[in-house]
């Protein structure tokens, strides 16, 4: 079964028509990676998914069902975690808290056991736990962002550009994260500017342009591909 399938998805922002007809999918297991240039549409694509902005036509489905009438808090329910561009954290909050948040909608023991496993994926979240997270440096409260993003035990994480705005070595880092947790068998949905790095974790990529799916493939393959780069052109 398909994890996630998007068929003929239209967002407007008013005037503005961010997608038009994306159709893409997302097999359980697989990281796939949304590539293009700014304003293509991968952040609406994003929020179409968590039902953050309603889709004026076509259709989201999760695990064969339909999302697309559902609220954001709902949608979260099923099991979809949105790592929204700009680490969002709790600033007043301190790092523990904010995972704590993360688990608001879980009701089960396993909480205290998955804090401890974000403090081995990322340790500088364990020296800085009783910290405001606002006092974190802007790569730690991504790598905060994306550990309260799996607090909620996705069965799908969206991330959106993870690396933005990171020092080289802390963008390795959270890549070998995410190359970790696609290891485990998470299913992740990635909105990545860095092309290379995007690629080299992802299983297959969507490349938009304008709002429309110009170019897709296995990751592999589109690695080094012309085409890619004549996409971000506005060429493909
Ligand atoms: P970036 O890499 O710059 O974040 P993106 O591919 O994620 O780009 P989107 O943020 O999805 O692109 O934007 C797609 C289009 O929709 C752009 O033309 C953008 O200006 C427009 N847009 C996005 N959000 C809004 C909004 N809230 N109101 C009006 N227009 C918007």
């Amino acid at each position: 079964m398909k994890a996630l399938e998007l068929q003929g998805l239209e967002v407007a922002y008013g005037a503005v028509r961010a997608l038009k007809g994306v159709s893409l999918e997302v097999y359980p297991g697989e990281v796939v990676t949304l590539l293009g240039a700014n304003g293509a549409g991968k952040s609406t694509t994003l929020r179409a998914i968590s039902g953050l902005v309603r889709p004026r036509a076509g259709s989201i489905s999760f695990m064969g069902e339909p999302l697309t009438r559902l609220s954001p808090v709902q949608i979260v329910r099923r099991g979809i975690a949105h790592c929204p561009e700009g680490r969002r954290v709790f600033a007043g909050l301190s790092v523990h808290e904010n995972l704590l948040l993360g688990a608001s909608g879980r009701r089960d023991r396993g909480i205290g056991e998955d804090i401890q496993r974000m403090f081995g994926l990322f340790p500088i979240l364990l020296e800085r736990r009783n910290q405001a997270a606002g006092t974190l440096s802007g790569g730690e409260q991504q790598m905060l962002a994306l550990a309260r993003a799996l607090m909620s035990r996705p069965k799908l994480l969206l991330l959106d550009e993870p690396s933005l705005g990171l020092a080289p070595l802390v963008v390795r880092s959270i890549f070998g994260t995410l190359k970790a947790l696609k290891a485990a068998g998470t299913t992740i949905l990635l909105v990545e500017q860095n092309v290379n790095l995007a690629l080299e974790l992802a299983d297959r990529a969507y490349v938009l342009r304008t709002g429309q799916v110009a170019l897709e493939g296995q990751a592999k393959e589109l690695q080094g591909d012309e085409r890619v780069a004549r996409a971000y052109l506005g060429g493909a």
